[in-house]
């Protein structure tokens, strides 16, 4: 097994969030880091950012930005939002707070501004070298020698890689061939909607249109419209529809409908969005991918992490959040090994279990986001849940705020969240006013369901990383 070698470089695939993160945990480290991106540099030309305008960054992602001094700067660009506001089809607009009160709240960030934040910062610990235009085409992980395409001058060249990362996102050329291997396999869903960004602009002087610190929501049964601020005033509304069906994008095929659509499930948000029939049929249909592999790394050659390892849905706002947190454990890993494959096979271990109860939870979010959240008995669930929150503190745990606002394993999430999930609902049937909940049998539920589980789990609740 090979040492862990710091005057050799480590190669990394692709400069996206997770890339440009880990370069700079490696750099601290003492590696030298060459980093290989296909884009151009998003620095000095015009390119797509790719994926979404802006995303949600919570507690694991700070976390992972603060062990490299990014956090507060970082901070400074983002825009806290408490809850989910909803505008039902007809009636008031609600806001769901997202946690016990106002300092658990997740925050919006342009993800463009984020990735050449955190580019430039691996560049200036000057041991990070950034390549662009440089597509990894093939991987010999038996001789550590890559092909690589030049876009640029379109030569193809093989270079040396004794030691690679991957973190070239959901269509990873490194997991790709890894998949090759005999014992290694990867299984991609692709979800049958899709998405689309459209803009709602900002008001005069950069004022907000709608309430800036809410994540809002027009949730609609089979589809749903979502909307993140943004630091200049204006807001990207993601839609999300099937793709086929008879409300889908494939249907959505002329201006009129589309108008139609709008005018009749998102009257409001029509209003805010002046260039919408440009924006729909100027801006690309997304699609969403479940990938889970294994294992993840080759021997002590290679190892994908971050989207190219485990690319979820964006439902619960954690694909960037859970790839962070795999940099912040597995610099943890390397300062506790001398051997590049011990590393990466305890890092298969400790993440693979937690990136597949991401990835499920992701999914049963898109569900609750685009149906539950319209019905008065989630609302009430949501309010009986933070009365809980606030009665037991430490004591009852939702997945939630498990999610977003700690850094405990998200195996452990799931499972608390689906015991403190049926303590809500049983306590929820029959009252119609969260201030009637019975305190009393709240807590007989939660000594007898809860507090067990925390204790045997107490080892894990002690957080990766
Ligand atoms: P990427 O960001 O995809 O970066 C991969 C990089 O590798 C890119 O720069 C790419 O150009 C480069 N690359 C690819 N192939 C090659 C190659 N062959 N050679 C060299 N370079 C290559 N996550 C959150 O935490 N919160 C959110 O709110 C959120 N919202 C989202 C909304 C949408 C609509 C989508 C689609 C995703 C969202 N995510 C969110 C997930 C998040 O975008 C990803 O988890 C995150 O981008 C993963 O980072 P990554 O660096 O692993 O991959």
């Amino acid at each position: 097994m090979r040492e862990i070698d710091r005057t050799q470089p480590v190669t990394l695939a692709g400069a996206g969030l997770v890339g440009s993160l880990m370069a700079m945990f490696l750099a601290r480290r003492g590696f030298q880091v060459e980093v290989l991106e296909r884009r151009p540099d998003m620095r000095r030309e015009t390119v797509e950012a790719g994926r979404s305008i802006n995303l949600a960054i919570s507690t694991r992602g700070l976390h992972a930005l603060r062990q490299v001094g990014l956090e507060e700067e970082a901070r400074r660009h983002a825009i806290p939002m408490r809850g989910r506001m909803i505008h039902p089809l007809s009636g008031e607009l609600t806001l769901q707070p997202y946690g016990k009160d106002d300092s658990q709240h997740i925050n919006s960030i342009s993800r463009a501004w984020l990735n050449k934040f955190l580019m430039t910062h691996a560049e200036a610990t000057g041991r990070v070298r950034i390549r662009f235009k440089q597509r990894i085409q093939h991987v010999d992980f038996e001789s550590g020698l890559l092909a690589v395409h030049d876009d640029a001058s379109g030569a193809t060249r093989e270079e040396r890689a004794p030691v690679l990362l991957g973190a070239d996102g959901s269509g990873s050329a490194v997991r790709q061939e890894m998949m090759k291997l005999p014992g290694h396999s990867s299984t991609q869903e692709l979800l049958s909607h899709g998405y689309k960004e459209l803009t709602i602009p900002a008001g005069p002087g950069g004022t907000f249109r709608m309430e800036k610190h809410a994540l809002h929501i027009w949730p609609r049964g089979s589809f749903m419209l979502i909307a993140l601020p943004n630091e200049d005033g204006s807001f990207t509304c993601t839609l999300f529809l099937p793709f086929e069906g008879p409300v889908s994008f494939a249907t959505l095929d002329s201006p009129g409908k589309l108008t139609a659509f709008f005018t009749e499930q998102f009257p409001d948000a029509l209003e805010l969005i002046p260039e919408l029939t440009h924006d729909f049929f100027k801006n690309p249909t997304g699609s969403m991918v479940t990938v889970k592999s294994t294992p993840w790394h080759v021997g002590s050659r290679a190892l994908v992490l971050g989207d190219a390892a485990h690319a979820i849905v964006p439902f619960f706002g954690q694909g960037m959040n859970c790839g962070f947190e795999d940099c912040v454990v597995l610099d943890g890993l390397l300062a506790r090994h001398s051997r590049w494959e011990e590393a990466f096979s305890e890092f298969f271990r400790a993440r693979k279990p937690n990136a597949d109860a991401i990835a499920d939870m992701a999914v049963e979010n898109f569900i609750e986001m685009r149906d539950s959240t319209a019905s008065p008995r989630f609302l009430l669930e949501k309010q009986v849940e933070k009365l809980l929150l606030n009665a037991f503190p430490g004591q009852f745990l939702s997945r939630y705020t498990l999610v977003s606002f700690s850094r405990v394993p998200y195996r452990l999430a799931y499972e608390v969240g689906s015991i403190a999930g049926s303590i809500v609902t049983e306590l929820t049937g029959g009252i119609s006013r969260a201030e009637d909940v019975d305190l009393e049998r709240a807590a007989r539920l939660v000594r007898e369901r809860l507090a067990p589980f925390l204790e045997e789990h107490a080892d894990g609740f002690r957080t990766e990383g």
